[in-house]
């Protein structure tokens, strides 16, 4: 496929999950939730988590929020490669991606949705806005209880 109708594609991938995204609103219960934070766009996230704990896995990732097409449709392809991932996985996912918006790898064919953020990383300015959910899912995570609502992760410092 011509580099023209790839970016054409994924663009379009990207636009269909803002548009219609499947994973917005709050997990019930909400098991770990965080804010993110991204000033050099002024993206805003609120993730919500869902836990089997009896499995060790995730049973759902939600999100809220307001920002721009990448954020949102990074949160929301995120939150579908999440389901029933261990919290390891999803950590491993977290370093996967950030490798992949330094334009090194990409996933393997069970995640192959998520390459398509791969383009983004051809924009240093919108790169933060794809991590924003990412940064903020980790943060979740690495809590050992639900965390006040108040906290928020900025990522700002990891440019
Ligand atoms: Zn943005």
């Amino acid at each position: 496929m011509a580099l023209d109708n790839l970016r054409t594609l994924y663009q379009q991938v990207i636009l269909e999950h803002y548009k219609k995204p499947k994973h917005r609103g709050k997990t019930d219960p909400v098991d770990r939730r965080h804010r993110g934070h991204n000033p050099s766009c002024g993206d805003t996230i609120e993730l919500t988590v869902q836990l089997d704990a009896a499995a060790g896995r995730i049973e759902s990732v939600k999100f809220e929020g307001e920002g721009c097409a990448i954020a949102m449709a990074s949160a929301d392809l995120m939150a579908d490669a999440m389901i029933g991932k261990t919290i390891a996985e999803a950590m491993d996912m977290t370093q996967a991606f950030q490798t992949m918006m330094k334009g090194e790898g990409e996933f393997p064919r069970e995640h192959r949705k998520l390459n398509v953020m791969q383009g983004v990383a051809q924009f240093p300015v919108r790169i933060k806005c794809a991590t924003l959910t990412w940064h903020t899912l980790k943060a979740a995570l690495e809590q050992p209880t639900l965390a006040p609502i108040d906290e928020f992760v900025s990522n700002e410092e990891t440019a």
